[in-house]
């Protein structure tokens, strides 16, 4: 090779879960709500002038941090609002981690930590979950580190880290950034939004993919002190003042007036929840105690690749990683109830040709 080829940065993406173009798929691969967005939501969007979307849109998106802002109990100048939040935690990636130090993140998490960090040249180090996959608090204390960054609860395990484990790490490592990705929460994590007036080296992320039924909004935003909102906003207008646009800043202005009936969708996929894993345990799955909307599931004699493959041909889609230590793991979004009913009759059938345990003596 001698052309332009060997100076493109080569980088080995991040792999989003499938987006089938066939809609009549059970769709339980990559975490959005079963649930529609507030009837508010679409009414608002019904209500608007095309003819705006001549002139650009307000480039701090005003409206919508000052109406996260008054949600969270926070002045606005200490929110920051993205497409998204894989947009927000891009931009705190390349604010925050300078500096020969690595970042340090759980090896099992959102796999779009390491892709940034390969992106931005930012060196870093996979800190192992334990056995149980559960993130050891110790391990992110007293080390030489940039920052830190890991999700709350993680993804893909879905288990939960309590506050207390939250505020000992963000205690001692005051002199860098820790980040806390709040995506999946609402569905039943403790957020470490109380914890942002104590410590000024804390940031927390968030996103209406989820709980709010926004996935195609691409609506996401950061809570920090005032100075590093600033400092993140010093990094995205020098990339690109206006990233959120007319119609997301309307709609997602909407979302933040119909808190109430999100409310009313989370508790309706945290029931649905509870009543799967009873499903699946009964059907030989075993898996961490999910506080998401999705569950890690592995089963006790038939392969993850053969599961996830064959309920592909029956139109059922749930995500198989197949990367280390979750081989054997599936993980399955929370859809409505009559959407899990469908995936337990599939399985069941599915699993009543399974091997009988003949690996195992
Ligand atoms: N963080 C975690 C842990 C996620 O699983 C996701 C969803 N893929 C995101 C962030 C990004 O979500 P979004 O960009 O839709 O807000």
């Amino acid at each position: 090779m001698s052309g332009w080829q060997t100076r493109v940065r080569k980088v080995t993406p991040y792999v989003p879960g499938e987006q089938p173009s066939d809609t009549n798929v059970i769709k339980l691969n990559t975490n959005e709500s079963p649930y529609p967005p507030a009837p508010g939501v679409a009414e608002a969007l019904q209500g608007q002038d095309a003819g705006l979307l001549r002139l650009y849109p307000d480039p701090e998106a005003s409206q919508l941090t000052c109406a996260i802002a008054k949600r969270y109990g926070l002045s606005p100048d200490r929110v920051f609002v993205g497409v998204g939040s894989d947009d927000v935690l891009s931009i705190s990636f390349l604010t925050f981690f300078e500096g020969p130090e690595p970042l340090l993140f759980p090896d099992v998490t959102y796999s779009f930590y390491s892709v940034w960090a390969d992106v931005y040249r930012i060196p870093y180090e996979k800190v192992p979950l334990d056995e149980d996959f559960r993130i050891r608090p110790e391990d992110y204390i007293g080390r030489p580190a940039s920052g830190i960054i890991f999700a709350n609860p993680n993804a893909p395990t879905g288990i939960a880290l309590a506050l207390a484990d939250v505020e000992r790490i963000t205690a001692a490592n005051r002199d860098k950034v820790v980040i806390v990705d709040e995506a999946y929460v609402d569905f039943g994590g403790e957020s470490a939004v109380s914890l942002l007036d104590r410590y000024d080296n804390l940031l927390v992320v968030q996103t209406f993919s989820k709980s709010r039924s926004g996935a195609g909004l691409r609506i996401g935003y950061a809570m920090g002190s005032a100075e590093m909102i600033r400092c993140m906003n010093d990094i995205k207008f020098s990339i690109n003042s206006y990233t959120m646009n007319r119609p997301a800043i309307l709609a997602g202005c909407a979302v933040m007036d119909n808190e109430t009936y999100y409310a009313g969708c989370v508790r309706r996929i945290v029931e649905t929840r509870e009543r799967a894993k009873k499903e699946l345990a009964a059907l030989g799955f075993v898996f961490p105690d999910a506080k998401t909307n999705f569950i890690l599931a592995r089963h006790e004699k038939m392969p993850a690749k053969e599961i996830f493959t064959r309920l592909r041909e029956k139109k059922i889609f749930v995500r198989y990683f197949g990367s280390k230590r979750i081989e054997e793991y599936l993980r399955i979004t929370i859809g409505t109830d009559a959407e899990m009913d469908a995936l337990f009759a599939a399985l069941r059938e599915i699993l009543s040709g399974a091997p009988d345990g003949e690996k195992h003596d």
